[in-house]
């Protein structure tokens, strides 16, 4: 019985199987060996219609449903290569879908249908050596000059930036706007001024791992993904994507280091019997059956909630969590099965261990996971969808802009609320309206509310409830507006705590 997949679901796993064993697995360990896959082999994939399971027929691709996703990345996990699994993971899954829930017309048809076919390779390129985890604190700049961006600045760690074909990178339009100031621009490869360095890794050895560098690199303006500011949102949403591709990813990587141990178990003899008879060791295989399968299904379960349209935040990040944890374990744990064997490069299990070790780090480490996790858990955090799911479904959370940027109240520090009041209710009007109420509690100060459901944003002193309430004390609020504290650490370190929609709250960046 099977909850989730349906026969043709099945039918289609097959055929990915044989392909699979045909055109891939037999070639790996090549690609392992020389730190590369032929490009030759994404055409073929194109061809068989393996690149966009998920876009639309008109830009070339199947208009699936995400569960042709799932068994996708399950069976591409499963042939013991991580980096042959990222490489293609990252193609279709964290840098594609920007182009496709928020490029224009002219981007899907230059590069999106080019990355459906298999003729272009493409990467995401978000961290950089002084921002990883604080991706707000991004520093690649494109100034606009006409009718180009000149970009300018420095990625690190980028998957498939030295063979790829094409560049989504995270750039700062406004440097001056925080969060509010980050925009996605597509880079090509061999534009004039890109460079990239292969850096050497302790694992996933066939995909390439880049440190780009961007010298006065010219890209046209219509390069520009979506709306400019709107870059931190778009990637609050991909990341989701990201994140549960990655779990999916995880937990077959667990089911194929299970099989494989499984395998060398019943034929390796010790003491006379094959090693799977020692009680021992069949106790911890029962442990380990019952953590995946566990993972497994908390996993699917997001996958239905993706597949649903819903903006499962805490679901995801809890999904990547357990799954990115449990693959390291059940690595270490599948490589004590094989003794000295389990140490030497002729086994995958070499492989699938160092493998095993990225996956508590990339897409947001395990460390950033638990403070998602713990702040909608204890702090009752919302955070508010960045547009489309991959099924292209409207998440009405998504639908609202940061549209109090034009709002500069430093020059109000000194004043006393009631003039701040005034103040900000003055250039609160000026700007759109926010789509909800958003409350500041000065505790015993009295607060600051501003409610942006009408025509205009209305700032009062008023005490009511609100879609959104920041706690901070007033003298943090005026260390906040004058720049004396960063709104990003006020945040983590608890000086500001937020109730409430999440969304909202990102605006604050903005706001002072
Ligand atoms: C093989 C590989 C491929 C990658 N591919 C890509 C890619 O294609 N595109 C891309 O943009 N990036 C990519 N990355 C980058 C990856 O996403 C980052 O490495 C990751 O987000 C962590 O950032 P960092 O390395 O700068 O670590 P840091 O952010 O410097 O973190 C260092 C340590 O501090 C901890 N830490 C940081 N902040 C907090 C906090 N607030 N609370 C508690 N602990 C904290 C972290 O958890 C970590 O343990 C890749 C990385 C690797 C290794």
């Amino acid at each position: 019985m099977n909850y989730y997949f349906k026969e043709e679901h099945e039918i289609f796993r097959q055929g990915l199987k044989d392909f699979l064993n045909k055109e891939v697995r037999p070639h790996i360990d090549k690609w392992e060996e020389e730190r590369k896959i032929p490009k030759a082999i994404w055409k073929k994939f194109g061809e068989m219609g393996y690149l966009g399971l998920n876009y639309p027929e008109k830009y070339g691709g199947v208009d699936a449903d995400f569960w042709y996703s799932v068994v996708f990345v399950e069976e591409v996990s499963k042939c013991l290569s991580g980096g042959f699994a990222a490489t293609v993971t990252v193609q279709q899954y964290m840098s594609s879908p920007y182009l496709w829930k928020h490029g224009s017309e002219f981007l899907k048809e230059k590069y999106l249908t080019k990355a459906i076919a298999g003729e272009y390779i493409c990467a995401i390129a978000i961290t950089e050596p002084g921002a990883g985890s604080d991706v707000a604190n991004i520093k690649t700049t494109a100034k606009k000059q006409g009718d180009h961006y000149i970009v300018n600045g420095a990625k690190v760690f980028i998957t498939n930036g030295v063979y790829g074909d094409f560049i989504i990178a995270v750039v700062k339009t406004d440097p001056d706007k925080g969060a509010a100031g980050v925009s996605l621009l597509v880079i090509d490869r061999d534009a004039f001024g890109v460079e990239a360095r292969k850096l050497k890794k302790l694992g996933w050895h066939s995909s390439d791992t880049a440190e780009l560098s961007f010298d006065n690199v010219k890209v046209p303006a219509e390069n520009l993904i979506g709306e400019e500011g709107m870059g931190f949102y778009y990637l609050m949403g991909g990341l989701q994507l990201e994140r549960l591709i990655g779990a999916i990813g995880f937990v077959a990587g667990c089911d194929a280091a299970m099989e494989y141990s499984l395998q060398y178990m019943s034929e390796r003899e010790a003491f006379g019997r094959p090693i799977n008879k020692f009680q021992v060791l069949r106790h911890r295989i029962a442990q380990m059956s019952s953590e995946i399968e566990a993972t497994k299904f908390f996993v699917y379960h997001c996958c239905r909630l993706h597949n649903d349209g819903q903006y499962a935040v805490k679901e995801c990040s809890m999904a990547k969590l357990l799954s990115s944890e449990l693959t390291e374990k059940i690595a270490t744990q599948c490589l004590q099965f094989f003794g000295g064997y389990g140490y030497m490069e002729e086994y995958k299990m070499a492989r699938m261990f160092r493998d095993s070790r990225i996956g508590t780090i990339g897409g947001g480490t395990s460390e950033i996971m638990r403070e998602i996790i713990a702040k909608m858990v204890i702090d009752d955090v919302r955070y508010g969808g960045a547009g489309n799911n991959s099924n292209g479904q409207a998440n009405p959370n998504g639908k609202h802009k940061q549209d109090l940027n034009s709002i500069d109240i430093k020059n109000e520090i000194k004043m006393s609320l009631e003039s701040t009041i005034t103040a900000m209710a003055a250039k609160a009007a000026e700007a759109s309206p926010l789509g909800s109420t958003l409350k500041f509690n000065f505790g015993d100060d009295g607060q600051i509310f501003i409610d942006g459901t009408g025509d205009t944003n209305v700032v009062s002193a008023d005490d009511k409830d609100a879609d959104c309430m920041v706690n901070v004390t007033y003298d943090d609020f005026k260390a906040l507006v004058s720049g004396d504290l960063n709104p990003m650490s006020a945040f983590m370190s608890g000086k500001i705590k937020v109730k409430g929609d999440m969304g909202v709250a990102m605006k604050l960046q903005s706001l002072i």
